[in-house]
């Protein structure tokens, strides 16, 4: 017989002759994670913390964030790279629901990394929603978003060209997305600008959802900047280009970026 791999992360199985039902315990979020009832109970967390809302359509609100690990992209401009390349402590669901539950906030934000590798996420939105609260998700749209339940708040990214990473949406996940839902695009200069732009002309995105441009700075020899002048400077430069445009896309600042510069984890 020949070796199953996953189709989805591509992670061989522990052994060759095993069915393709075995479950795969490595697995960081395939086919065997997902028939594995022990990696639905937990998740791989890099951080839990409180703070407001930096983006999105819910920006300026206190909000807890499940920061998880793991992502399967490389965008040049990264700012969570402690979370997408750090493995993360295994943590119960229940766990991570109680943690939420004391702070006593309305919004709970998972994010990562990318959340959607891991296949617990879904049941943790589901708990988050019973027990009443505002839940959004933070993806890099380069997974199926539709096996998260309804209720959930999709915050989508679309990769542009200065990402590196362009061309990794699943032009799939358009449909699943309703006015509830925001589409987020990261923009560092003016080719980017313009491929949003055709991306959203040629998709009729802001029919279906709320779209959101955001200024980002790109790295300098590697080195990530929170400079709050120079976002100040990118964002008004992006919004003279909306305003050009006539596009009816909101401008997004990253709030916490502008309150905390000094911060690059746990804000
Ligand atoms: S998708 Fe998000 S977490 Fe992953 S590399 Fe890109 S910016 Fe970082």
């Amino acid at each position: 017989m020949s070796a199953v791999v996953c189709p989805i992360v591509g992670c061989p199985p522990a052994n060759s002759n095993q069915q393709q039902t075995t479950t795969f315990p490595a697995c960081p979020g395939g086919l065997y994670g997902q028939k594995n009832p022990v990696l639905q109970n937990t998740l791989k967390i890099i951080e839990i913390f409180r703070s407001l809302q930096g983006e999105s359509l819910l920006a300026g609100l206190p909000c807890m964030f499940i920061r998880l690990a793991g992502c399967n992209l490389d965008c040049r401009w990264c700012d969570t790279s402690y979370a997408a390349k750090g493995d993360g402590a295994e943590t119960g669901i229940s766990q991570i629901t109680r943690s939420v539950k004391d702070h006593g906030d309305s919004a709970v934000c998972i994010t990562g990394g990318e959340p959607l590798l891991q296949p617990g996420t879904s049941r943790l939105a589901e708990q988050l929603l019973a027990m009443g609260l505002t839940v959004s998700v933070e993806t890099n749209g380069s997974r199926d978003i539709s096996v998260l339940p309804r209720g959930v708040i999709r915050v989508m990214d679309i990769k542009c060209p200065s990402s590196r990473q362009c061309g990794s949406t699943l032009s799939s996940n358009l449909p699943h997305l309703g006015m509830k839902d925001n589409i987020k695009f990261v923009i560092a200069d003016s080719t980017d600008f313009s491929w949003a732009v055709n991306f959203v002309e040629k998709y009729e995105l802001t029919q279906k959802s709320a779209v959101l441009f955001s200024p980002v700075i790109l790295p300098e020899k590697g080195q990530q900047t929170r400079n709050p002048d120079i976002l100040i400077s990118k964002a008004r430069q992006l919004a003279e280009w909306i305003l050009d445009s006539g596009l009816q896309v909101r401008l997004q600042i990253q709030l916490h970026k502008m309150l905390w510069p000094e911060c690059h984890r746990g804000k």
